[in-house]
């Protein structure tokens, strides 16, 4: 039987963490925290598993946790959204992405995807039939070029995929690329799949540019978000879809049965849990603090650190100490000097190569401060 995906191997954060693990070395590979979760929330888990909260939650998602997305949606982005027609709760961002895409994208419709891309992007596309285009971020801040999207819109384009705070570049689109997005998106009748999983991991003051801010781009969009981001367990599997009711109604067609639903206990506890808005709204000192601290560390190295506004991802240029491929310098740095990174080309459909490594700094200080230690040594 032939393969769907014959150019697919196994994801990159899969083949680099383990690779750290064999090779003993410091793991900024994969994105994901070193650090313990608040007990809180952990106890609140506990809690509803032993008061029996262990079967089958709605397809949609626990009511209690859409209710109370509903609310931070609100307070966030001055949007009020429906939790019964709105909101679905999936299991993570990365079922989100794949149902919106089952659901809308068939035979020959073409996707516009910007590289570096996300790796999930690509072969949802094309698992549906799709056809990602894709168009590469401008150097040396990876913004958008928009003459160029309008460019590459066709009669068969259907959708259009943007991701800010961007992972891997660390990239914010400002308002100027939302109010064009919303200007093209309209003009071509485009929807919007815009990943928002980084949406409170974004530093210095700049406000996150949510689609839901935009009414006319809101009404085309179906935004996704992720509780393995915000609370820092990547492992549950949370996260959610928001977008209007018509479109809604359709991806939950896809989702049903992709996943029918999310774990029972994690949803209720993360519905309490979302009450304090402490509990999330202090993320992006959290982190700007944990970056600070790694380009402190880094300094005094030879390599170069690129601008990182958003996510938890470092973009580093290694030219001053090698000129060799990024995989081959990732896997160098992985197996010689322990420390692993996600070589940056992987991330591009032509594999374009700009000699640039990412380090996920959601680290302990400790950890960020080894890996510097050795990276201060090359
Ligand atoms: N989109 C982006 C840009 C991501 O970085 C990630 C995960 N790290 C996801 C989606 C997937 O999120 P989840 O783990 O909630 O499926
Ligand atoms: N999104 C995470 C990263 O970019 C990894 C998620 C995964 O391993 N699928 O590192």
């Amino acid at each position: 039987i032939p393969s769907r995906l014959p150019d697919v191997g196994t994801s990159i954060f899969t083949v680099m963490s383990k690779m750290a693990l064999d090779y003993g070395a410091i793991n900024l590979s994969q994105g994901f925290p070193d650090f313990s979760i608040d007990r809180t929330i952990i106890e609140l888990v506990h809690r509803y598993m032993v008061e029996d909260h262990n079967q089958y939650a709605p397809m949609p998602g626990a009511v209690a946790l859409r209710n109370a997305i509903a609310g931070v949606i609100g307070r966030t982005y001055g949007r009020t959204v429906d939790p019964e027609t709105e909101i679905t709760v999936t299991p993570g961002a990365t079922e989100a992405i794949f149902s919106i895409i089952a659901a809308f994208i068939t035979t020959g419709d073409e996707v516009l995807l910007f590289d570096p891309s996300y790796d999930s992007y690509n072969p949802a596309v094309r698992l549906n039939g799709g056809i990602p285009v894709h168009l590469h971020m401008r150097q040396p801040d990876f913004s958008i070029d928009w003459a160029e999207v309008r460019q590459k819109i066709t009669s068969r384009t259907r959708m259009i995929m943007i991701n800010t705070p961007h992972n891997p570049t660390g990239a914010v689109l400002s308002e100027a690329d939302l109010r064009e997005l919303e200007r093209i998106a309209l003009q071509h009748h485009l929807l919007v799949l815009s990943d928002e999983v980084y949406e409170r991991l974004i530093y210095d003051g700049t406000p996150h540019q949510s689609v839901l801010r935009y009414p006319g781009l809101a009404a085309q969009s179906l935004a996704v978000f992720s509780f393995g981001k915000t609370f820092h367990a990547t492992g549950w599997k949370v996260g959610y879809a928001v977008g209007p009711a018509a479109l809604m109604k359709e991806v939950r067609k896809a989702h049903q049965f992709i996943a029918f639903s999310v774990n029972t206990p994690v949803q209720l506890a993360l519905a309490e849990y979302l009450q304090t808005p402490d509990h999330y709204e202090r993320l992006g000192d959290f982190y700007q603090q944990k970056r600070d601290f790694f380009l402190e560390q880094i300094k005094g190295s030879s390599f170069e650190p690129r601008p990182c506004k958003g996510s938890y991802f470092q973009l580093v240029s290694y030219r001053g100490i090698s000129s060799q491929p990024d995989v081959a310098m990732a896997e160098e740095l992985t197996q010689k000097f322990k420390v692993a990174a996600i070589p940056v080309s992987v991330f591009y459909q032509d594999k374009t190569d700009n000699r640039l490594l990412r380090f996920c700094f959601a680290k302990k200080e400790e950890t960020l401060a080894k890996a510097c230690e050795i990276l201060r040594k090359l």
